[in-house]
């Protein structure tokens, strides 16, 4: 019967997909990508000469959540044709990422096997160029536009990542970009929950060739608005104050050892 498997391919072409990945890749009777280029996709190619493009389903103006409905589908369709099915997705496939995930709990709530095989995500790659351990001050990741969205707590003694930064407050979720008026809201909110000004951020962008390099460009927060955002741009926010003491719970937790002695 049926099956869908989701891999991902990592960031970089030819040097991060894992053996699991390849060798679902080889032995699936359809595959499906969504990756970051047309090289990655002729790279595909070469694994499978059979690989079909989900890419077409995109559109400038066309909803991104209609797009990924008719991905899902055309994947599902064959998956309920009885075919062993494989989705492949740049990076992580589970990471910021909503076909892969969609497309599993479709399978699986209609009695298909359907797994998820990680990958090497930005955030992977952006912990080692960028020489950051996110358990040093721990770390907290947004979608831009939804921490635009929504009310959340920020922690400014915690390093901040934005992905999809160059969309950031795209509320029709079908432009490719968004510009410096967008920005600067976003910009404000940061003030706002603590990050001043100057505040020095990185615009990260991890290699996806292996004759690249990452680009990592720091700017004050305030030049956010005129920076050069891409769609595959990230935004490292580093801490802006130390970590508070929790002088209370500290206490308690003395007192609790001194009565165990
Ligand atoms: N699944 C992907 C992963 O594992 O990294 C992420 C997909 S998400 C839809 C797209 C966002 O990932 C971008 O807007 C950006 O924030 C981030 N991203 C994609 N390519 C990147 C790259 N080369 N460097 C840094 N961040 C990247």
């Amino acid at each position: 019967s049926g099956s869908f498997v989701a891999v991902g391919l990592g960031m970089m072409l030819g040097a991060h997909i894992t053996a699991r990945a390849r060798s679902e890749i080889e032995h699936a009777d359809i595959v499906f990508a969504l990756v970051s280029d047309a090289i990655v996709e002729c790279w595909v190619q070469e694994m499978r000469a059979d690989v079909r493009s989900l890419q077409p389903f995109y559109a400038e103006g066309k909803r991104r959540t209609q797009s990924y409905r008719e991905m899902i589908e055309a994947m599902l369709a064959e998956v309920r044709a009885g075919h062993r099915v494989c989705g492949v997705f740049y990076g992580h496939p589970g990471v910021f990422a909503q076909v892969p995930h969609h497309a599993i709990a479709q399978a699986r709530s209609e009695g298909f096997n359907a797994e998820m095989h990680a990958g090497i995500s930005a955030e992977d790659c952006l912990y080692a160029d960028m020489a950051i351990d996110p358990g040093t001050y721990g770390c907290q990741h947004y979608e831009a536009s939804q921490l635009m969205f929504y009310h959340r707590r920020l922690d400014p003694s915690a390093y901040l990542i934005l992905w999809q930064i160059g969309v950031a407050g795209d509320r029709s979720v079908s432009r490719f970009g968004t510009g410096p008026a967008h920005r600067r809201l976003l910009i404000e909110l940061l003030v706002d929950e603590g990050y001043p000004l100057d505040h020095e951020v990185i615009v990260y962008e991890a290699a996806t060739l292996p004759i690249a390099e990452p680009r990592m460009e720091r700017v004050p927060l305030s030049a956010l608005v005129d920076a050069d955002l891409r769609i595959q741009s990230t935004l490292v926010v580093p801490p802006a104050r130390p970590m508070a003491r929790n002088e209370a719970m500290l206490e308690k937790l003395a007192r609790l050892e001194s009565s165990l002695d």
